[in-house]
């Protein structure tokens, strides 16, 4: 029998991670035939009711679970894991400084980023959830020097899959229709979900759709969907975010020829190198890997440019708060 894949989760007691680990643990992650060990990273004062989701996760009698652990000790957490799936975070509360926020989420993503470099195994790929989160990914990548930069990972995924829904209610086709959805630059109100690349039907996306709807509707919509799901539900996404999470990291490890995730620049399409941004990406051999050779007219451009400028302005303020 295979040897069962660790899988580390942080924040497991939170509601992003009570969506994901049954899923995980059914083999919607990896596969149906990989069974996996799940470590469940939590705060001191959440251990408790971390370990009580692992209650259910045995109650499920998952036959690919080889076995569960609940601590609140980075370093077991990682050790000998081979995913780690970073969802805990210190979220912005009222009247908090972009600069606090950074400081709060550096002190969780540093130490988790060493223990990271220090303990996991050397397949290890990191996908983080936590926002802000192209930005903690940043931040633990610097503290873990010895893993290869590209294993850090941050979501955008969840941002893609928003934008085929849309477009494919617009359009009236099912999602399977659209192809070369792209979200460029940060997971944020400013992120650009691109459908002058986008095909239906094997047709430009854009030239489908009104241009005011693209502009007016389309992206704001996307940008916007999570503030408009926390204002319709009385709680933030937690299901869909959790599905975007396996999303990424199924199609990381299986291969896929088009979809989005923020990883490091290489310097392609003018993003600074290092920056972890949201790109075109398609993954082969495990590798994800940056889709060369889109034309960008003005309207992308304008507005990839203004996301990928937040990206540098937070990189210089972890610099600035010596975070990296
Ligand atoms: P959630 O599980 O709802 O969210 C966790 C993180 O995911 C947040 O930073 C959230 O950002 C982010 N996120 C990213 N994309 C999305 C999306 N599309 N929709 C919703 N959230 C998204 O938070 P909970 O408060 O329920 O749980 C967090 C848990 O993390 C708690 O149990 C806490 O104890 C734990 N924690 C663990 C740490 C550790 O393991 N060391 C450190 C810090 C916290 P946003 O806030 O911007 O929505």
């Amino acid at each position: 029998a295979q040897t069962p894949v660790k899988v580390t989760v942080t924040g497991a007691a939170g509601q992003i991670g009570y969506a994901l680990l049954f899923r995980i643990a059914s083999g919607q992650l990896l596969g149906a035939d990989v069974p996996v060990k799940l470590s469940l990273l939590e705060i001191p004062q959440a251990v408790k009711a971390a370990a009580g989701t692992a209650m259910e996760l045995d109650d499920c009698a998952f036959p690919l679970l080889s076995g569960i652990e609940v601590t609140d000790d980075a370093n077991k957490a990682f050790d000998g894991a081979s995913v780690a799936l970073l969802v805990g975070a210190r979220p912005r509360t009222a009247g908090m400084e972009r600069g606090d926020l950074l400081q709060a989420n550096g002190g969780i993503f540093g130490p988790q980023g060493k223990a990271i470099n220090d303990n996991a195994a050397d397949d290890i790929r990191v996908l983080v959830v936590g926002n802000p989160a192209n930005t903690n990914a940043l931040i633990a990548q610097q503290h873990a020097p010895d893993v290869p930069a590209e294993r850090f990972t941050a979501m955008t995924r969840l941002d893609h899959n928003r934008a085929l829904s849309q477009l494919a209610a617009k359009l009236q086709v099912p999602v399977t229709e659209i192809k070369k959805m792209t979200i460029w630059g940060n997971h944020s109100a400013t992120q650009y979900p691109d459908l002058f690349h986008a095909e239906v039907g094997g047709k430009i996306a854009a030239e489908q759709v009104d241009e005011a709807w693209l502009r007016d509707t389309f992206i704001p919509t996307v940008a916007k969907r999570g503030a408009a799901i926390i204002e319709a539900r009385g709680a933030s996404s937690a299901a869909s975010a959790a599905n975007a999470a396996i999303d990424h990291v199924f199609d990381w490890v299986n291969g896929t020829e088009w979809t989005s995730a923020a990883i490091p620049s290489d310097g392609s399409y003018g993003v600074p190198e290092g920056i972890i941004s949201s790109f075109p990406v398609a993954s082969r051999d495990g590798k994800w890997e940056i889709i060369q050779g889109l034309e960008i007219d003005a309207f992308s451009r304008e507005r990839i440019d203004a996301s990928v400028r937040e990206l540098e302005e937070e990189r210089t303020a972890v610099r600035e708060l010596g975070l990296i």
